[in-house]
């Protein structure tokens, strides 16, 4: 029987400054790791720095090593999506590329696997992020908890390893808003958690802004929870109840005579653009619904190859149709 195959999968967006040392400490993993095969696909999510040159140069040199070429930024979650749709090994990791996940924790990922597990959770025992940053993610993973239909469990980011059947199926989720942490929950499969010390990331500033941060954390409860429209369902009947009684009220003192000048403006007004708050909310909700349910459907490709490295160029949706060449590829 052949030796088993693993897949490592590192989203490569401007890492020049730590590239070098990546390379070299995955290449030692994989050595580590012998006599697996080891294959590190490198999705180079449209760089503008040097990091694409780098990562050509470096798999000139080093046969493990497999490339992806986006043809743009398509943003963290499209280009781990990339990555996993090249891979086919009987594991594979996912990892980010900024060292914060560090490589030497790979071989006990697969340790784990090797005794039965078939999604293996790298988990955080401490976090480096600091201030607000800090701060929003604790607030996010216990907010999330509250919130989500089904458990998440915190702490565990893009770092895990899956096997092939657990991975065919985390790939043939069909939404374009990812959130991985919960997509690879819902999966289910024996799931097992191995501890590590996060680091910081090795250099450079976080690539993923924080505006992408919140939209990612939004994809995260819109499309793990309906608690958020239900809610407004019963805000809204709550304060149909209270403005039912209240009305009431008035209208029989108005009956009964006991209050007939107009009085109550500052009432008014606090009532009106209390109600167009909600009012608003409750659109922006329903718009946030409804916006992703629209993108869903015009089942826009979430990334495009532009070209590959040490990896055959596929087309696993379009390959029916005539019009592609070999360089152009979408999922
Ligand atoms: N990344 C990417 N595309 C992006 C942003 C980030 O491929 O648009 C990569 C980045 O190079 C890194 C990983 O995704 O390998 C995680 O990014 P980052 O460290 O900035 O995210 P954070 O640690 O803040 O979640
Ligand atoms: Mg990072």
């Amino acid at each position: 029987m052949p030796d088993p195959t693993l897949d490592i999968i590192v989203p490569i967006y401007n890492e020049q400054e730590l590239l070098e040392e990546l390379c070299t400490r995955l290449k030692n993993v994989c050595n580590e790791l012998a006599p697996l095969r080891c294959r590190v696909i490198f999705v180079n999510d449209g760089s503008a720095d040097q990091s694409w040159p780098m990562l050509v140069k470096q798999q000139e040199r080093e046969p493990r090593f497999a490339l992806i070429n986006l043809s743009r930024n398509f943003g963290h979650q499209p280009a781990l999506t990339a990555g996993m749709a090249y891979s086919d090994a009987d594991a594979s990791v996912i990892m980010d590329g900024d060292l914060q996940d560090p490589p030497e924790l790979i071989p006990k990922l697969v340790q784990t696997w090797r005794d039965g597990a078939q999604v293996v959770l790298a988990s955080r025992s401490s976090r480096t992020e600091t201030g607000l940053r800090r701060i929003g993610f604790d607030l996010f993973h216990r907010f999330f908890s509250q919130i989500s239909d089904f458990d998440i469990p915190a702490n565990n980011g893009t770092f895990s390893l899956l096997d092939r059947r657990a991975m065919l199926h985390l790939k043939s989720l069909p939404e374009r808003h990812r959130f991985l942490p919960g997509l690879r929950a819902w999966i289910g499969f024996e799931q097992r958690e191995v501890l590590y010390d996060r680091d910081d990331r090795a250099a450079g500033q976080p690539k993923q802004t924080f505006k992408r941060l919140v939209t990612y954390a939004m994809d995260g409860v819109f499309s793990f929870s309906e608690k958020p429209l239900r809610m407004m369902t019963w805000a809204g009947l709550t304060i149909s109840l209270v403005g039912f009684l209240i009305a009431t009220v008035f209208v029989i003192k108005r009956l009964t005579g006991v209050e007939v000048a107009a009085t109550g403006f500052t009432t008014l007004v606090t009532l009106t653009l209390f109600l167009g708050g909600i009012q608003l909310t409750a659109l922006g909700l329903l718009g946030e619904y409804l916006g992703r349910t629209y993108d869903e459907v015009k089942r826009r490709p979430l990334f495009i190859v532009r070209e590959t490295f040490g990896i055959q160029i596929r087309d696993p949706q379009c390959s029916s149709t005539h019009h592609t060449n070999s360089n152009d590829q979408s999922l």
